[in-house]
């Protein structure tokens, strides 16, 4: 090509492409490259040619853009028999899920998994706090007498976290309503021994036993009040509606909720000791819908017994199995019965396992390996562990994960329990610990997180260690993570980042995404390093990374 004075432009004359050109294009793409671009799933996840491959060794090709990224849908199931609208789970770890984070993943269109670090109690307390934050009708309201004092009315807000009581005549549910009580008639009330009649309103809207939700939603809306209690003929109390689920339902559209049910979905785990059988019992009882069994290492005989005997004890609960790595593994547990699986071993951020035990797997290998083989029986998966970012997150689903699930990531944010302190760099910070580090199985031990409860007889869930060990050998760390802010931003800012990868992709859900990389649609692509480090902001003198606004 004859270039003149340094002009590097062709001197050929510039003619714009043909309509013949476009078919051309098409035609030779057609004709002479009969492989899609890239490589399939099957070749990137060949381990006999280059190993066990994890999340960052490997990138997804872009497809074709025809619609808005608002438009992807993430549904998902996490379970046999339940879908969720998003994909982000919580891991059940003692610095990530309680009640808090349970509530908001759930209010999001997620799920939180409440760790079992705790008695019995403890945990069936916040399973109770995730079923009762949000009602249609409130079937079970916490009601009280007349001779109730303010007093006691202020430990009742204290400890349920709303204080609209309705009073009947015997302080029970189905006796004769007197009025009802509200956190203002009390708030600056200094008589506390004074009873509640004293206080309360009593000039009620009501409604009557056998209106529809929605009928009596509208009479909520119209009403000025905060409550609406349901009576019978005889004015007893029979329900009650609260005007905050009229608004929780308006700004969460997307929470997770068994269908005809108007409460959260509450899901925890449990270790698979004779222990666990009436820790189940309790949290059963406290309105649980999932439950996790939480092993390291899950095919095992106690485990598949575990799955066998909820399977026949509880029929209305699920049950997810883990953790697994293997299709061997996934097959026990899916014979035993599993609604779902839990997929990773040494791949999370906090853990030492694979160093320790020379035992665990990638954790893309891990995912593609099982979900593969789960899906031939209808098991989603949740991908746990490893995830830093919202492309992890893509990938993990691309593999064949329904879910993934979060530790690290979601362990610096305002619902995981803790406080922020200030690390010795000068930056604000939350504990984040392996359940296997040191720091965890001795509180297990004692009976809870820093062995807050001493009362806590049956704590001491056995994920990392038998019960008779005299010594503990660690498979995780106890460290920091930074401050990230509350969930309710974060987790918005995960599904519109996975929404927009999956625009990228040219697939419009979920559900597509893993249809096309299973029929070849969907193309990947192998990492060199030094692919991965020009995949990074690379030749910059400093920079700020900041991820949403
Ligand atoms: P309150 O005004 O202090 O009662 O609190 P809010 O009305 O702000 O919130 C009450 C929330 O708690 C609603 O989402 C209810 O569905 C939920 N809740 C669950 N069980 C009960 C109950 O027994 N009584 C009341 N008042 N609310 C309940
Ligand atoms: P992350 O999201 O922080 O990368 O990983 C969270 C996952 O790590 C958890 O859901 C759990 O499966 C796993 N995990 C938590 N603690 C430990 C530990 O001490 N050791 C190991 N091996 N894995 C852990």
């Amino acid at each position: 090509m004859p270039i003149a004075n340094g002009d590097l432009r062709s001197s050929v004359p510039r003619q714009n492409n043909t309509p013949e050109d476009f078919t051309r294009a098409l035609d030779i793409l057609k004709n002479e490259y009969p492989e899609r671009d890239g490589i399939d799933i099957h070749t990137l996840t060949d381990s006999e040619k280059h190993g066990g491959l994890t999340y960052n060794d490997f990138l997804v090709l872009p497809g074709y853009i025809g619609f808005p990224a608002s438009a992807v849908s993430l549904d998902t199931p996490i379970t046999k028999r339940i879908t969720l609208k998003t994909p982000f789970i919580s891991s059940p770890m003692d610095t990530v899920t309680e009640h808090s984070m349970a509530i908001h993943m759930a209010l999001l269109g997620g799920l939180g998994v409440i760790h079992h670090n705790c008695s019995a109690e403890e945990q069936a307390e916040m399973v109770r706090k995730v079923k009762r934050f949000e009602n249609g009708f409130i079937l079970d309201p916490v009601v009280i007498s007349p001779t109730t004092t303010v007093a006691e009315a202020k430990a009742l807000k204290e400890k349920w976290g709303f204080g609209g009581f309705p009073v009947t005549e015997d302080g029970t549910l189905r006796s004769k309503l007197v009025g009802i009580i509200t956190p203002r008639d009390i708030q600056f009330h200094g008589a506390h021994s004074d009873p509640v009649t004293k206080v309360m309103s009593t000039d009620l809207v009501t409604a009557r036993q056998g209106i529809t939700l929605q009928e009596a939603n509208d009479i909520l809306s119209k009403s000025k009040k905060g409550k609406l209690p349901i009576v019978d003929e005889s004015n007893n109390l029979i329900a009650l509606l609260s005007r905050s689920d009229l608004m929780k339902n308006l700004h969460y559209p997307l929470a997770s909720k068994l269908p005809h049910s108007k409460q959260l979905i509450a899901a925890a785990a449990i270790g698979t000791r004779p222990d666990d059988k009436s820790r189940l019992q309790t949290l059963v009882d406290a309105g649980l819908d999932i439950v996790i069994l939480d092993s390291s290492q899950g095919n095992s005989m106690y485990q598949i017994e575990m799955i066998k005997y909820v399977k026949e004890k509880y029929p209305a609960l699920d049950v997810i199995g883990g953790n697994v790595v293997t299709r061997e593994q996934a097959a026990a547990l899916i014979a035993a019965g599993v609604d779902g699986l839990r997929i990773g071993m040494g791949s999370g951020s906090a853990c030492i396992t694979q160093e320790v035990m020379a035992v665990g797997r990638p954790q893309a290998a891990s995912v593609f390996s099982v979900s593969s083989f789960a899906a031939r029986f209808g098991v989603p998966c949740i991908a746990d562990g490893g995830i830093q970012n919202v492309g992890h997150i893509v990938k993990g689903l691309a593999l064949g994960a329904s879910t993934v699930m979060m530790g690290g990531l979601l362990a610096g944010t305002t619902e995981s329990p803790g406080q922020y302190f200030v690390s010795r760099e000068g930056q604000l910070v939350k504990a984040y610990r392996g359940m296997g580090s040191i720091d965890a199985m001795e509180d297990k031990k004692a009976g809870g997180p820093a062995g807050k409860d001493a009362k806590a007889q049956n704590a001491g869930t056995a994920r990392y260690f038998s019960e008779g060990d005299r010594l503990l050998v660690a498979q995780g760390v106890s460290g920091s993570v930074l401050d990230r802010g509350s969930v309710t931003k974060f987790v918005p800012y995960l599904m519109a980042g996975v929404q927009h990868s999956l625009q990228d992709i040219g697939v419009q859900s979920v559900k597509e995404l893993k249809s096309g990389v299973m029929e070849g649609s969907v193309r990947f692509e192998l990492r060199t390093v030094s692919a991965q480090a020009e995949g990074n902001v690379h030749g910059l003198h400093s920079f700020d990374k900041k991820l949403y606004s």
